[in-house]
C-alpha cells in the first residue's frame, strides 16, 4: 500500500467503489465518471505506478490484469460487440491516477481513437 495512493485506498477499502470484480491480485471497480455506458476500471492489488513499470516489474502479474479484463468483458457483455482497453501512461498519456490501472470501455461505439 502506498500512502495517498487513491486506488491503493480502494484496494484496502477505506473509499469505497462499485466492484464488478475481484480476484486474488486484482480488483475491477466501475469509473466514478463514466464516458461509456460501460467504463470499468481494472487494476493489480499491488501498488504499481503505470503499466509499464507493473509488466517489467511483474509480467505474470500483468497477465493475471488481463485475464480479469476479459472475465470483466464477458459479465458486462461487451465481448461479442467488441470494446476499448486504455492505458493512460505518464504526462503525455494523460494519467491523473498513478496505480496502474486499465479503462475498459463498451456498450456502445467508442468513436476515434484519440481526439483531434
Ligand atoms: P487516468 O486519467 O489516470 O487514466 O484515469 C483515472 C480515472 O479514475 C478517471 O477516469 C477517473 O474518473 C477515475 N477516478 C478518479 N477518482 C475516482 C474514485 O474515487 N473512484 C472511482 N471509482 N474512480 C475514480
Ligand atoms: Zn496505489
Amino acid at each position: 500500500m502506498e500512502n495517498d495512493c487513491l486506488f491503493c485506498k480502494i484496494v484496502a477499502g477505506d473509499i469505497p467503489a462499485t466492484v464488478v470484480r475481484e480476484t486474488e491480485t486484482t480488483l475491477a471497480f466501475r469509473d466514478i465518471n463514466p464516458k461509456a455506458p460501460v467504463h470499468v476500471l481494472v487494476i493489480p492489488k499491488e501498488h504499481y505506478v503505470d503499466v509499464a513499470t507493473l509488466a517489467q516489474a511483474d509480467p505474470a502479474l500483468g497477465g493475471e490484469l488481463l485475464e480479469t479484463v476479459a472475465a470483466v468483458a464477458e459479465s458486462e457483455g461487451v465481448l461479442l460487440d467488441g470494446f476499448r482497453l486504455i492505458f493512460n501512461t505518464g504526462e503525455y498519456g494523460g494519467q491523473e491516477v498513478f496505480h496502474a490501472h486499465a479503462h475498459l470501455l463498451g456498450g456502445a461505439p467508442i468513436g476515434p481513437m484519440v481526439a483531434g
